[in-house]
């Protein structure tokens, strides 16, 4: 089997729509780790509003170092949302006192032009979360979020609901070109002072 295909070219390749070297078509028709990364740049590369002003260098880095560690497709196609949001993070500790329990909490993920926010509250009964997925700031219909064995889809509003007795700890989320992994989360709620 002749070298790996290098992210960087299939990238070129993909942003340029110009057809890859014979060569390389070659190898990826006898490669699951290439062939797997080649339709994951295209995705990428090929989105109807691809704004991706920091996804090509930073997700090329990504892809390469993971394409360099002799992985399986399946890390290649899990790729992290970044969490940009914790209400945790910023909560005052004044708004805390009072309160029964552990407070409700709010986060917010980023992943290419998808955000997802998430709102847990802890009631008697549990938690109650309601997530929502925008893709470039619309609702996002039809996204399974997998919490364990929990799968839910979005609606039309893009919202995606579920109660469960424990708060989530990994929450994957996918549609047909796209898996990301939200978390581990730690549920630990911050101290007040
Ligand atoms: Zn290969």
């Amino acid at each position: 089997m002749t070298d790996h295909c290098l992210p960087n070219e299939l990238w070129q390749a993909a942003r340029s729509r110009s057809r890859l070297p014979l060569l390389t078509e070659q190898h990826l028709a006898g490669c699951e780790e290439c062939s797997t990364l080649w339709s994951l740049i295209q995705s990428f590369a090929l989105a109807p509003s691809a704004p991706l002003v920091h996804a090509p260098s930073g997700w090329v880095e990504q892809a390469v170092s993971i394409a360099g560690a002799k992985a399986v497709s399946k890390k290649l196609a899990a790729l992290v949302g970044k969490l940009r949001f914790d209400s945790w993070a910023v909560v005052a500790p004044a708004t805390l006192r009072g309160s029964a329990g552990e407070p409700s909490r709010r986060l917010t993920w980023e992943a290419e032009d998808w955000s997802i926010d998430l709102r847990a509250e802890n009631t008697s009964a549990g938690w109650n979360c309601t997530a929502q997925v925008l893709d470039a700031g619309k609702a996002k219909s039809g996204v399974e979020f997998r919490i364990g064995s929990l799968r839910i889809r979005t609606d039309d509003a893009g919202l995606a609901t579920w109660s469960s007795a424990r708060p989530p700890k990994k929450i994957e989320v996918s549609d047909q070109t796209r898996s990301l992994e939200l978390g581990p989360l730690s549920w630990k709620p911050p101290k007040s002072s």
